[in-house]
């Protein structure tokens, strides 16, 4: 089996070793370019998997590279995992309408951001639509519309429990910290409290209804989406008024 291929473009030095040191060990095949420009034409001829994509970026900056790469038939389907230090920026780039598919806040940590990078991964099998679509549990959430549906109805979702639900199914099996899903909604804002996370869950949770209970309470960490391998009667995983 061939190796994945990711490209990273990063200005900054010691970034570029860690990552290719890290992503190299992960056993990756590693591309490397230092601005936007580069990026680009290596996105094309390198054909990578993933591209790992600063935002702030010498040439071309990344948010204008992430919609090159959407813009051209030959690159759009490349998983693209945006790097950012700024968190303002971060509502645009989860606002869906950048193209980026995750991103992480510098600073960041190697061993969640390879998690990271291997989740991307691993959908990275499916098509276009799926990328853009989530269904799972009778519950479809569309990215690019921007409406969900519960058993075929639509629910009016407020901006922060769409990103919420968008976040938790896209990745479903995985428990995502308060924190990080925080990080998800709104970017780092430091005086956010981790409460205001179960509040939003609550009332989200409240709208799903009857299938409140996909999304369930991890103890010491934070919040899931059911995974699809787990059966939805085993066992008692999560009712919608679990208390945490
Ligand atoms: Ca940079």
């Amino acid at each position: 089996m061939s190796k994945q291929k990711i490209l990273i473009i990063e200005d900054e030095r010691t970034l570029q070793e860690v990552l290719t040191y890290n992503l190299e060990r992960e056993g990756f095949e590693v591309s490397l370019a230092a601005d936007g420009q580069d990026g680009l034409r290596k996105a094309r001829s390198f054909e990578p998997d993933l591209i790992l994509l600063d935002l702030m970026l010498p040439v071309i900056d990344g948010l204008e590279v992430c919609r090159q790469l959407r813009a051209d038939a030959k690159t759009q389907g490349i998983r693209v995992l945006m790097l950012t230090a700024r968190s303002e920026e971060v509502d645009e780039i989860v606002g869906f309408n950048m193209g980026a598919d995750d991103y992480v806040t510098k600073p960041f940590k190697v061993k969640p951001l390879i998690h990271r990078i291997k989740a991307l991964l691993r959908r990275a099998g499916s098509d276009q639509q799926s990328r853009d679509i989530v269904s799972i549990h009778g519950i479809e959430v569309d990215r690019v519309n921007h409406t969900a549906k519960v058993s075929g109805q639509p629910v009016d979702l407020t901006p922060t429990e769409f990103r919420l639900l968008w976040s938790l199914g896209r990745a479903a099996g995985r428990p995502f910290g308060r924190n990080e899903l925080m990080d998800h909604c709104r970017g780092e804002d430091a005086n956010a409290l981790e409460r205001t996370i179960d509040v939003h869950i609550r009332s989200l949770r409240q709208k799903l209804g009857s299938l409140g209970d996909v999304i369930e309470t991890v103890r010491g960490v934070g919040y899931r989406f059911r995974g699809e391998t787990e059966s939805p009667g085993s066992g008692n995983s999560g009712s919608p008024d679990e208390s945490d």
